[in-house]
């Protein structure tokens, strides 16, 4: 059992920056400042023919730059974090980014170079830089698709005023959007973060009126907004698909995010057909709030929260027991983020909301910030943060541009482990109020990541082929209810005014496709922790190799090295398994 000795705190960014101004501040910038000016004059060097030692004495001096100002931004913003009040802080703050801008523009001639560099030579450094390798890969991933010189130039040129422009005034537009909304009698004037913090009001009506007052802001610069859409996504296919040959729209992003084209098809196939799931979790949802049919206003219907808490210490202590449970390893990983004062737990004012953790740079021990009351849902954010935390500590070992792992697997660890937490308290908290609480937090976090995700990327497939073949904004709309209506078949009512809600998705405007990562980072945890109950104790190793792998292989080599085979339906649909299983346990409560 653990010993409960931990107490809420503050942390300490020593480790990074002993201060933020004087010696060793003016020091650090005086030295990055030399690092760079001998990077910049290095550029000389740099030819097909150079040998493999100069290329890795730059790189070494890159990592050593890179590592240097991640030092300085993160000290920046774990600060402004921890007090975001300090005008200081917030000085402070602009001064780095700034700093880190125009080092990183410096620097910017190295991977042009590198991009641009033939096959033959490129294959001979690639081959001698060890873990530097699939950073250096990841950098000529999208060669086969560049066009000429003249050409490159002209699209950069063209999308500063172009799509780039579009995407800009769409979030120009949205930004300035407020919403009025009467709560006890009173009208209010919020923004849209303020405002869906009422979709979990336990009042139906105003769980309504917040949908039905976001739809109306939206709906009226709808056809805009629309528009902006229409151009944005024609623009796509013309640039990647028309003129650089790209095989589609969605191979755009797995291109980016490295995954091949079939896993993604198997990962949205699989989620669509698993939707009855998610339809029996409303169907229950509607039975507990007491009405026939759930409305989509319902979808995160809160049904009663547990009173049950946790004092800190426990919390951490039930963290790091379940985590030891599974691997001693992961567990003193956790240990140590406490040891050394990197956590921020404190409940204070001018504090930062919610919680994160930051795993700045291979062999540190990350900083996690948390805002900890002590309800069940406080616990599982303790054991998230941690699952980040270890994940990064497991990757020590690698180069700072392979030791943050790839957005797909980046939730592997937090997700775990709070899964871990999850079967441990169900199987020991006797509080049935506890367990409804784990029960709900869990299905809806998996709706919400999941399902929800997968659909809007169902629709981006469509209405990218639609815009092409000019559909116009009611198409799309239209297009949208249908996509609602598959989504939540008869099990919930959808209403009209949700034809408006893909105008309302910034990342379908910003990065296409994007969202099918968080559907596929969680979906990939819950199929591992489904491997794991089956096969027990010999899934450890496995798993443990997943985290130290870090970020220095494709998403697909890594799970594929721990044996499992990501382009299998059955793969997925083990994660689905995990989800029955959760509402199995609620239907019986
Ligand atoms: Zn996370």
């Amino acid at each position: 059992m653990e010993e409960h000795q931990f107490e809420q705190s503050g942390w300490t960014l020593e480790a990074l920056l002993p201060a933020h101004e004087g010696a060793a501040l003016e020091h650090e910038l005086a030295k990055l400042e030399q690092q760079v000016a001998q990077f910049e004059a290095s550029r000389e060097r740099l030819s097909p023919e150079m040998n493999v030692e100069t290329f890795l004495e730059l790189m070494r001096l890159s990592e050593a730059i890179t590592t240097s100002l991640s030092r300085l931004t993160a000290y920046a913003h774990l600060w402004f974090s921890q007090d975001t009040q300090s005008q200081e802080a917030l000085g402070f703050l602009g001064r780095m980014e700034q700093l880190s801008t125009e080092m990183q523009n410096r620097l910017l001639f190295f991977s042009l170079w590198w991009k641009g560099l033939d096959e033959e030579p490129a294959r001979r450094l690639t081959a001698a830089s060890g873990d530097y390798a699939y950073y250096l890969e990841s950098l000529r991933r999208f060669r086969p698709y560049t066009l000429s010189e003249p050409e490159e130039k002209i699209i950069n040129l063209k999308d500063v005023n172009g799509s780039g422009a579009l995407v800009k005034l769409y979030e120009m537009i949205t930004n300035r959007f407020s919403f009025t909304l009467e709560i006890d009698g009173e009208k209010r004037e919020m923004t849209r973060d303020e405002l869906s913090a009422y979709v979990r009001d336990p009042s139906p009506d105003v769980r309504a009126a917040a949908y039905q007052e976001l739809y109306r802001v939206y709906s009226d610069q709808g056809m805009v907004l629309g528009q902006i859409y229409n151009h944005r996504v024609r623009d796509w296919t013309s640039e990647n698909v028309t003129l650089r040959g790209v095989a589609s729209p969605i191979a755009v992003r797995n291109l980016d995010n490295d995954i091949p084209d079939p896993v993604v098809e198997t990962l949205l196939d699989v989620c669509r057909t698993n939707m009855p799931v998610f339809h029996r979790y409303f169907r229950l949802k509607a039975r507990e709030l007491g009405v026939e049919r759930l409305r989509r206003y319902d979808v995160y219907a809160p049904i009663g929260a547990a009173e049950k808490t946790y004092p800190f210490s426990e919390g951490v202590g039930m963290v790091l027991d379940s985590l030891g449970r599974f691997s001693t390893v992961l567990a003193d990983h956790a240990r140590r983020v406490f040891v050394d004062g990197h956590v921020d737990s404190e409940i204070r004012p001018g504090k930062r909301g919610g919680a994160f953790c930051a795993g700045v740079l291979p062999g540190l021990t990350p900083w996690v910030l948390l805002n900890y009351v002590g309800r069940t849902t406080d616990v599982l954010t303790v054991a998230h943060e941690l699952g980040h935390a270890v994940h990064a500590l497991m990757a020590g070992h690698h180069s700072v541009f392979t030791f943050h792992s790839a957005l797909p697997l980046a939730e592997t660890a937090s997700v775990f482990s709070e899964m871990l937490l999850t079967d441990r308290l169900l199987r020991e908290e006797d509080d049935p109020a506890v367990r409804r609480d784990l029960l709900v937090t869990a299905l809806d976090g998996a709706y919400a990541t999941i399902a929800r995700q997968a659909y809007f990327v169902l629709f981006e497939l469509e209405a990218h082929g639609r815009a092409v073949d000019g559909a116009t904004i009611d198409d799309l709309c239209a297009l949208y209810l249908e996509n609602l209506h598959e989504q939540f078949g008869d099990a919930v009512e959808v209403s009209e005014d949700f034809r408006w809600e893909w105008t309302a998705i910034p990342h379908i405007y910003a990065a296409p496709f994007y969202c099918y990562a968080y559907s596929f980072g969680q979906l990939l945890v819950l199929a591992l922790y489904r491997q794991y109950r089956n096969e027990g104790p010999p899934f450890v190793p496995r798993f443990l190799k997943v985290l130290a792998h870090g970020g220095s292989r494709s998403p697909h080599e890594i799970i594929s090295e721990a044996g499992f085979d990501m382009a299998a339906p059955e793969f997925w649909q083990g994660g689905f398994e995990v989800l029955q299983d959760l509402l199995d346990e609620l239907e019986a409560l």
